[in-house]
């Protein structure tokens, strides 16, 4: 075979289409990866899309941030390494692999520090250089892969992004002391991994918070304590009595002016708020309430490799429940971008490459 297939945004808002690619030969310590599930983000949408809300500040579109199309998407990639390069040492054909697609410049502080993720010059798989949406995908170096030899494939792959990304920011909101609350807002891919990771991690007062009350009752079966429907009036006080005035930490997958504007007015003093989603818009909070609720307003921006191998081996070890996962041939990959910019998916679709 000399050939591969991939699905790539040709054109900034426009469908995916299918395409054939020269098969890559690895060099060096690259290694080839035959796709074998490749989960569909939130994030996938927001980049087809072109840009992201700013609220007042108007756009940022990914073409000023260097993104050049055509671009084969996908950051959440397992598969089975087909070929590697001559220069690598741990991996051999057939091991099953999930990819860590945050990959850092390699030499500013946060890389050599392996927070990846707070490098200001990433190189993203499936942004700035070719993605999981094919049958195939080289990777540039076997320390960017993890082995899941043993594993279900389509089942852990979310971790790559949706896992590391509420690890990273659970790690950031701190723990919790006895009798304390958490809120996770959006039940989506993010927000039912946080509710699993959370548990993992030992929190049981966990809120799960949507406008969609089947994703909640999902939520409740992932581990949540309590569930609230946010399409009401009073979601602020309810939190409050719910928590017992104890809310001390909010993980806002969805990242909105609607999430945010809740989150401020429910967290108690000393309270954490911390947004990961990119629904987009901007919130307005009193100002005075940074000192006076003595607030954390912070930012998480997916997650390190450190991470995503802690996750790995919570897996192993049977401690992350597993979140809805829908298996779908790659070939319908506009309509699943339909289904999950309508709502209609509940955990996360997880495409199947044919070959
Ligand atoms: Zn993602
Ligand atoms: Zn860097």
């Amino acid at each position: 075979m000399t050939e591969y297939t991939s699905y790539d945004l040709v054109e900034w808002g426009q469908p995916f289409e299918k395409r054939s690619n020269d098969l890559p030969t690895p060099a060096g310590s690259e290694v080839l990866i035959r796709v074998t599930a490749a989960g569909l983000c939130h994030s996938d949408l927001h980049v087809q899309k072109g840009f992201m809300d700013l609220g007042e500040e108007g756009r940022l579109t990914f073409a000023e941030r260097g993104a050049q199309l055509p671009m084969t998407f996908g950051h959440e990639i397992a598969g089975l390494v087909e070929a590697i390069g001559p220069d690598v040492k741990d991996m051999r054909v057939d091991q099953q692999v999930l990819v860590f697609p945050w990959i850092g410049c390699g030499t500013c502080e946060a890389c050599l520090e392996d927070r990846e993720s707070d490098c200001a010059a990433m190189r993203i798989i499936g942004l700035k250089q070719r993605g999981g949406f094919a049958t195939h995908c080289l990777i540039e170096h076997e320390k960017f892969l993890v082995d899941i030899d043993g594993l279900e494939a389509a089942d852990v792959v979310p971790h790559a992004c949706s896992g590391i990304t509420v690890y990273n920011a659970l790690e950031k909101m701190g723990a919790l002391r006895d009798g304390e609350w958490m809120a996770i807002m959006g039940c989506g891919g993010l927000g039912m991994n946080a509710v699993a990771i959370a548990r993992a991690l030992g929190i049981t007062n966990v809120i799960a918070i949507d406008i969609d009350n089947d994703k909640l009752e999902t939520a409740l079966e992932m581990g949540a304590a309590k569930t609230l429907n946010a399409g009401c009036d009073d979601a602020v006080s309810q939190l409050q009595e719910m928590s017992k005035g104890r809310l001390m930490g909010v993980i806002d997958t969805f990242g909105g002016a609607s999430t945010g504007r809740i989150a401020v007015r429910a967290l108690a003093k000393t309270g954490r708020y911390i947004v990961v989603g990119q629904a987009g818009g901007d919130f307005k909070m009193p100002q005075v309430w940074l000192p006076q609720k003595a607030m954390t307003v912070r930012g998480s921006h997916v997650g390190n490799s450190p991470q995503l191998r802690a996750i790995i081996e919570m897996v192993r070890a049977g401690k992350i429940r597993q979140m809805p996962i829908e298996r779908r041939p790659l070939s319908g990959i506009n309509q699943a971008v339909e289904d999950l910019k309508a709502g209609r998916v509940s955990g996360r679709i997880v495409f199947q490459p044919e070959t």
